[in-house]
């Protein structure tokens, strides 16, 4: 298996990991642009969020409710977060494993880079 997002939810190799359920897994970045930065990743492997399969294993639901979750569970609400999921070049993805960026503790910019 040659997805790393793929090995970290086999736990073939490791990762912060602080959020799990039965389709969704949440880590924290190895590389964090921002104080707290968590990439939140289905444990299917599905290549970006234009996949047909998102909608077939209804992941949007599964995703959406993960990110809440952790959202309040690492008291994100105050303070506030943005969630980004880049998709192909002009995108920036690097990982072929669809994933959404929660990021916070600091004022972000807009419009992005
Ligand atoms: P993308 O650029 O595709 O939107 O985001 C990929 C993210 O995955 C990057 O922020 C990068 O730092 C992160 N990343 C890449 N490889 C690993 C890894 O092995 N472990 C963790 N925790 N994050 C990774
Ligand atoms: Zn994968």
């Amino acid at each position: 298996m040659s997805c790393v997002f793929c090995r970290i939810v086999a736990r073939e190799i490791p990762a912060d990991i602080l959020y799990e359920d039965e389709f969704v897994v949440g880590f924290r970045d190895i590389n964090p642009v921002a104080p707290v930065h968590i990439l939140v990743v289905p444990k299917a492997h599905v290549s970006r969020i234009d996949a047909p399969e998102v909608c077939d294993l209804k992941l949007g639901h599964h995703i959406l409710c993960a990110i809440g979750t952790i959202a309040r569970q690492e008291g994100l609400q105050e303070a506030g977060f943005r969630i980004v999921s880049n998709a192909g070049r002009d995108g920036g993805q690097t990982v072929g494993h669809l994933h959404f960026h929660i990021l916070a503790g600091r004022r972000l910019v807009w419009p992005p880079g």
